[in-house]
């Protein structure tokens, strides 16, 4: 493998693209950067002097609803769209004016869009063909390329005759033929079904980590996101809410929007009072470990995994619920309760607890107040 691996590396080093447009010899990915970049359709603005900077070799995604601006940051990138004001840069060299072929960057779209009319050889050739390399040689390396995705010997097949999965890897072997130092991906996965989805999420990461290029993917499905970033911006209407590890956006949110879109949570109205802030709908005031500036209204986002069950009133921070409903998860029960004021609260509990939780019982729920985190109703 270690050896299959500097192989391949070495390979795609001596075959690197033959119109070299963007700086230098290395198969290593490249930084990209988009400073106050502005992109408007008729009167709308899509982005509004949009910034952000990507690390070389970086695995980024961009996470936001549906309207929020990835396709258009995407496709701008990619040369597909002209930008109306500000810069691109990747590897330091201004891009947003040149042909997509001259920016050195594959893309993979989420509806595959093969040529139909090729065979999968022909398809998986064509950027290459595109950059004027002859077509034996384009032949071979998309063949290559087809190896990497796990479809050796079906170049002859039509893109008709291949299963949903099969069509995505070869727009993924499309993509990278040319050995793009960025390769982006447009919810690429988005119509398959989660299996195959889970499964080609780990072939994307391999295929990153053996080419070394630098990735910038784009999904609405925030587990996904989670299981296969380095970073993930989290994009609203065209603007970075949080920009962060997996975990950041996890354990840190600063928005109540990223502290709602990133995992199952809670969210609790929280007023400040001082070093305290008091939880109404609990029946309680904690001391959290901190507490964001400003007049923004806060919340307290609590992860059903910080809380816990228990038949009885004791300690210090609990408030009391009545079970509503129990979902059976295996390892786990998940379980929603409601307040006395009438909020729902979601948490987890081993199925081993000692204890079973059954629709009506009365049970009092306990946090650490270290777990308490504090989120903002509001841009950050
Ligand atoms: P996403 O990929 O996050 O779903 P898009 O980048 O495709 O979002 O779109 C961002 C916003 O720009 C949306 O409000 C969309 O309606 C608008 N938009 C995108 N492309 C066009 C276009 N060609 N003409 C007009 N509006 C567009
Ligand atoms: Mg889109």
């Amino acid at each position: 493998m270690g050896q299959e691996h500097r192989h391949r590396k070495d390979e795609a080093q001596s075959l690197s693209s033959p119109q070299k447009a963007i700086g230098t010899n290395s198969a290593r990915g490249v930084p990209i950067v988009f400073r106050n970049v502005t992109k408007r359709f008729g009167s709308f603005t899509a982005l509004d002097g949009f910034s952000m900077a990507i690390e070389e070799g970086e695995f980024l995604t961009i996470l936001g609803e549906s309207g929020s601006g990835k396709s258009t940051i995407l496709n701008a990138l990619a040369g597909f769209i002209p930008i109306d004001d500000g810069e691109i840069s990747i590897n330091g060299k201004a891009v947003h004016t040149l042909p997509p072929e001259q920016r050195g960057v594959g893309m993979v779209f989420q509806n595959y869009s093969l040529f139909p009319h090729m065979d999968v050889a022909d398809n998986v050739a064509f950027p290459l063909r595109m950059r004027g390399v002859p077509k034996q040689e384009a032949r071979k390396r998309g063949e290559e390329a087809l190896g990497i995705v796990r479809l050796s010997g079906l170049g002859h097949r039509f893109p008709r005759e291949l299963s949903g999965g099969q069509q995505q890897r070869v727009a993924v072997a499309r993509a990278i033929s040319f050995h793009p130092r960025v390769l982006l991906m447009d919810e690429p996965l988005g119509a398959l079904d989660l299996k195959l989805r889970e499964a080609l999420q780990f072939e994307i990461k391999q295929i990153q980590r053996s080419l070394g290029c630098t990735v910038v993917y784009v999904t609405h499905d925030q587990r996904e996101a989670m299981a296969m970033s380095d970073r993930i911006m989290v994009l609203r209407s065209g603007r970075i809410e949080q920009l962060g590890s997996s975990a950041d956006l996890y354990d840190r949110p600063r928005t109540k929007f990223v502290a709602d879109f990133i995992g199952q949570t809670n969210i609790v109205p929280a007023v400040r009072s001082g070093r305290q802030v008091v939880l109404d709908h609990l029946g309680l005031t904690i001391t959290p470990p901190a507490i964001p500036e400003g007049v923004a209204p806060l919340f307290l986002n609590l992860r059903p995994e910080k809380l816990m069950a228990k038949r009885a009133d004791g300690q210090e921070v609990e408030f009391p619920a009545q079970v509503q409903e129990t979902v059976f998860l295996g390892d786990m029960i998940s379980v929603s309760a409601v307040t006395p004021s009438g909020i729902s609260i979601y948490f987890r509990q081993p199925r081993q607890a000692g204890f079973s939780l059954n629709p009506g019982d009365a049970i009092w729920l306990s946090f650490d107040p270290s777990d308490a985190v504090l989120v903002v109703d509001g841009s950050p």
